[in-house]
C-alpha cells in the first residue's frame, strides 16, 4: 500500500486569539510572488511566513491588563507574545521576526494577499467583519509545516456603501475625490484640529462599529501618526 503524505498540523490559534492577537494567515514562503518575497529579505532555512493581526478590543484590553507602558505598547506586548506563542508551539523551529522591527515590510499588500485588505477612501483596510477596526501586528518568517491559509473570501463593503458617511465626514475634505494625504495633514497639523487624536471619516464608517477600538487606543494611535506626520512635514 503507499504511504499517505503526513497531515499538516492544525495551526495553534487559541493562545494568541485569547492573547488578542486574533488575526493570523499563514503563507508557504514558496508561493508568495517572488516580488513580495523579495521584500522578506534572506528566507533561507524557513519554510513559512506567519501574519498576525488584531481585530477589535481585546488587544488593548490585554496590553492594559499586562500593564506594559511606554511609547510602543503594543509592539512590546506583541514581541513578547508571539515569542511566548513561538516557544510553546514551535519549540526549537529557527524563526525570524521581521516586524515589528526595522525592516520595512509592505504589510497591506500581505493583507491583500491573505484577503484581509481592501482600501476604504481614507486609505485604511476595511473589511466586511471587523470594518476599519484591525491591524497588523507581527509578520515572523518560521520552518513551520502548517496548512498554509487560503486568501480569506469577502466583500469591498465600500463597493456597495450608499452613505459614504465616510467622505461627509471629513473635515479638511480629504475624501473628496483621491484621497488627498496633503489636505490630511494640513489640516490635523492645524491648532484644535477636531482629529488630532481620531480620523472622523474612519469613526463615522457604520462597517464593523461594535469592534471600534476604545478612545484610549484611537488616542494612542493617532497620537503616533501625528507625532511622524510633525517629524516629516
Ligand atoms: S462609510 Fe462606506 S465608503 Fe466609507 S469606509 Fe465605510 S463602507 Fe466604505
Ligand atoms: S484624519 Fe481627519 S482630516 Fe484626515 S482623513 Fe481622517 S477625518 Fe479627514
Amino acid at each position: 500500500m503507499r504511504e499517505q503524505p503526513p497531515v499538516p498540523p492544525l495551526f495553534p490559534a487559541t493562545f494568541l486569539n485569547e492573547a488578542g492577537l486574533n488575526r493570523q494567515h499563514v503563507f508557504d514562503l514558496a508561493q508568495l510572488p517572488p516580488a513580495v518575497r523579495q521584500t522578506l529579505g534572506d528566507g533561507e532555512g524557513y519554510r513559512q511566513l506567519i501574519l498576525i493581526g488584531h481585530g477589535g478590543r481585546r488587544l488593548w484590553e490585554c496590553i492594559k491588563a499586562s500593564g506594559i507602558g511606554g511609547e510602543h505598547p503594543i509592539d512590546q506586548y506583541t514581541l513578547q507574545t508571539v515569542t511566548r506563542w513561538l516557544a510553546a508551539f514551535l519549540p526549537g523551529r529557527p524563526y525570524r521576526i521581521l516586524y515589528p522591527g526595522e525592516q520595512v515590510i509592505g504589510l497591506q499588500q500581505l493583507g491583500r494577499l491573505a484577503g484581509w485588505h481592501r482600501p476604504s477612501p481614507f486609505m485604511v483596510g476595511i473589511d466586511e467583519t471587523w470594518g476599519s477596526w484591525f491591524a497588523y501586528r507581527a509578520v515572523v518568517l518560521v520552518d513551520s509545516d502548517f496548512q498554509p491559509f487560503p486568501p480569506l473570501a469577502g466583500r469591498d463593503p465600500c463597493l456597495s456603501c450608499q452613505s459614504r458617511a465616510c467622505t461627509a465626514a471629513c473635515p479638511a475634505g480629504a475624501l473628496a475625490g483621491e484621497f488627498s494625504l496633503a489636505a490630511c495633514v494640513a489640516y490635523r497639523l492645524g491648532t484644535n484640529a477636531a482629529c488630532q487624536f481620531t480620523c472622523l471619516a474612519r469613526t463615522a464608517c457604520p462597517v464593523g462599529s461594535e469592534h471600534r477600538y476604545d478612545d484610549a487606543q484611537l488616542h494612542h494611535s493617532y497620537a503616533l501618526s501625528l507625532r511622524m506626520i510633525r517629524q516629516f512635514y
